[in-house]
C-alpha cells in the first residue's frame, strides 16, 4: 500500500486537508484518534497504563481519565516516557492494522506528530500543509476557544515551521480560503494516483 503522511503544526488544516481527500476515495488513518483507540477499555495498553500508575488514572466507569494521567506525566520525564514506552507501539500496530484494511488507491496518514518519531517511517512520501504562524494561532484561538499563549505553547513543543517544512516532499499552503487548499490538493492527488500505480505496478 502506498502511504502519504500529512503533516502540519497545531491549526495549520490537517484535517481540512483530509476531509478533502477522503471526499475523493481516500482512506484517512488518523494517529490522533487510533491515540484514542488503544486506551479504551479491554485494550491491552490501558491494563499496562494501570499496572504501571495505578487506578487512580481511571475514572469510576473504568475509562481513562486523561487529566489525571496528564497530571503525573507532566512533571515527570521518566513517567512520560514510561507512560510513551506503552502507548506509542500500540499506537504504531493500530495504525500499521488500519493501513493494511484500507483498500483505497492509495492511503493517508495524517498526525501531528508525523515526523518528531517513527510514524514517517510507515510513509513513502511526507506532505506538510503549511501556514504563517500568526495564522495557526488564529484559526485556532478560533476553533477551540482557548488563549492564544496556549496556542503558542504548544506551539514552541511541536517542530518550527523550518524544520517540517525541509522533511517535506509536498506542500500545501493553507493562508487562503479553503478552494486554494482544495485546488493545490487536487493536484497532489492526481501525482500519488500515479506514484501508487508506480508503486504497486
Ligand atoms: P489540529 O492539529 O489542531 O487538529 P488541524 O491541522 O487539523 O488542527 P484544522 O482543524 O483543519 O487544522 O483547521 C484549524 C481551523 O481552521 C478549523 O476551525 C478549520 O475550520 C479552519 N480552517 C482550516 N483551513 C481554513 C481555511 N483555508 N480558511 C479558513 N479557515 C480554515
Amino acid at each position: 500500500m502506498y502511504v502519504v503522511g500529512v503533516t502540519g503544526g497545531i491549526g495549520s488544516g490537517k484535517t481540512a486537508a483530509t476531509d478533502f481527500l477522503a471526499r475523493l476515495g481516500i482512506t484517512i488513518v488518523d494517529a490522533d484518534q487510533a491515540s484514542r483507540i488503544v486506551v479504551e477499555p479491554g485494550q491491552p495498553a490501558l491494563h499496562a497504563i494501570v499496572d504501571r500508575f495505578g487506578e487512580r488514572i481511571l475514572q469510576e466507569d473504568g475509562t481513562l481519565n486523561r487529566r489525571a494521567l496528564r497530571d503525573i506525566v507532566f512533571s515527570n520525564d521518566q513517567a512520560r516516557r514510561e507512560l510513551e514506552a506503552i502507548t506509542h507501539p500500540a499506537i504504531g500496530d493500530q495504525l500499521r492494522r488500519q493501513i493494511q484494511d484500507s483498500d483505497s488507491d492509495y492511503t493517508v496518514l495524517v498526525s501531528p506528530l508525523l515526523l518528531e518519531g517513527r510514524q514517517k517511517d510507515m510513509t513513502h512520501r511526507v506532505l506538510v500543509v503549511d501556514v504563517p504562524g500568526e495564522i495557526q494561532v488564529a484559526r485556532t484561538v478560533n476553533r477551540d476557544q482557548v488563549p492564544m499563549e496556549q496556542v503558542e505553547a504548544i506551539m514552541r513543543a511541536q517542530l518550527s515551521r523550518e524544520e517540517r517544512l525541509a522533511l517535506a516532499h509536498d506542500v500545501v499552503t493553507n493562508d487562503g480560503p479553503l478552494e486554494r487548499l482544495h485546488q493545490q490538493l487536487e493536484q497532489l492527488h492526481q501525482r500519488y494516483l500515479e506514484l501508487a500505480r508506480r508503486h504497486g505496478g
